[in-house]
């Protein structure tokens, strides 16, 4: 009886962690097929002109539409594949996907808005990202005046590297932004020398705007420091009125937030703006 006990606690104790590592080991097996079976969506978030109020572009946020397990946000997989290098070919999708989407709605005779997609550091570092986007520019005949690439301030880090991979960027007509400005590895040099066209101020800093004043120095602060540099200040996770309004009257270019929308698939980005956005 002893023994069984013992046995059963040791059998629930195991079964425990082996549960944890299979839905991971599971995961790996599930995203490999899920890029043949073509599982993974995009949603598109609004990005607001804070003086005129229009439509100035979305970002491509990706999502995991899993047959069992539901819509898996990039939090819960983007880590993972980073890890086994599947990234790449994820990423790879994702700029393709964009860049038809939004060639398509600028055929459909919407107004051309940008669309911004978020890189990884493997792709920006060690993928042929410019042949890639090259091709890509070509195959879907997307003017390349309304893309935008995103990258960290990690990605910045091997500085002569990533300024040549920058420029050509650059070159090919892409516009460039810093997404979670502020979070990471900040460096003045790199704002100075990087062609850089936006700087997206992190979530965190917005999001405690209006309750702390530390968090309102530092916005003021990459507002004037952006603007002085000749670059666009997009604020994300804008979530209400107020933070709109303080932005609004620091001179903060764009708004993205839940306090315009949240991330949409694309037939809903449709129902929305399709008829607003014909000219
Ligand atoms: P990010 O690029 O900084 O994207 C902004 C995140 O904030 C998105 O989360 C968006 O849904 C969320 N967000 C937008 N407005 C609000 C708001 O008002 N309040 C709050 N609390 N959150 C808001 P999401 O879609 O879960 O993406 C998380 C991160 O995953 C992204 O952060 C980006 O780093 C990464 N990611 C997303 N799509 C891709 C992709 O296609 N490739 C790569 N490499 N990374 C991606
Ligand atoms: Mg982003
Ligand atoms: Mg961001
Ligand atoms: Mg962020």
């Amino acid at each position: 009886q002893a023994k069984s006990q013992g046995k059963n606690r040791y059998v629930v104790h195991t079964s425990e962690l082996l549960d944890v590592m299979m839905d991971e080991y599971m995961l790996e097996i599930d995203l490999r097929r899920a890029l043949e079976e073509n599982e993974f969506v995009l949603h598109y978030q609004p990005q607001i002109n804070n003086d005129t109020g229009k439509l100035v572009g979305f970002e491509a946020l990706i999502r995991w539409q899993h047959p069992t397990l539901g819509l898996i946000p990039p939090g819960k997989f983007i880590k993972l594949a980073e890890e086994n290098g599947l990234i790449t070919q994820i990423g790879e999708w994702v700029i393709d996907e964009a860049c038809s989407q939004n060639k398509k709605w600028h055929d459909a005779g919407m107004t051309p808005v940008k669309i911004s997609v978020n890189l990884s550091t493997q792709q920006f570092l060690t993928g042929n990202l410019i042949p890639f986007m090259k091709d890509v520019l070509k195959r879907t005949a997307i003017d390349p005046a309304y893309v935008v690439v995103e990258i960290t301030e990690y990605m910045a880090m091997e500085y002569n590297y990533s300024i040549q991979v920058l420029e050509q960027l650059k070159a090919l007509g892409i516009g460039i932004s810093i997404d979670d400005f502020g979070t990471g590895y900040s460096s003045f040099n790199y704002l100075k020398n990087f062609p850089i066209d936006y700087i997206k101020i992190d979530k965190s800093f917005v999001g405690e705007l209006m309750n702390n004043e530390k968090d309102a120095v530092i916005v003021k602060a990459i507002i004037t420091l952006a603007h002085n540099l000749h670059k666009e200040v997009i604020a994300e996770g804008v979530e209400t009125k107020e933070q709109l309004n303080f932005l609004k009257n620091y001179k903060c270019d764009i708004s993205q937030g839940y306090f315009f929308s949240k991330p949409l698939p694309a037939g809903e980005i449709e129902k929305i703006y399709l008829k607003q956005l014909r000219p």
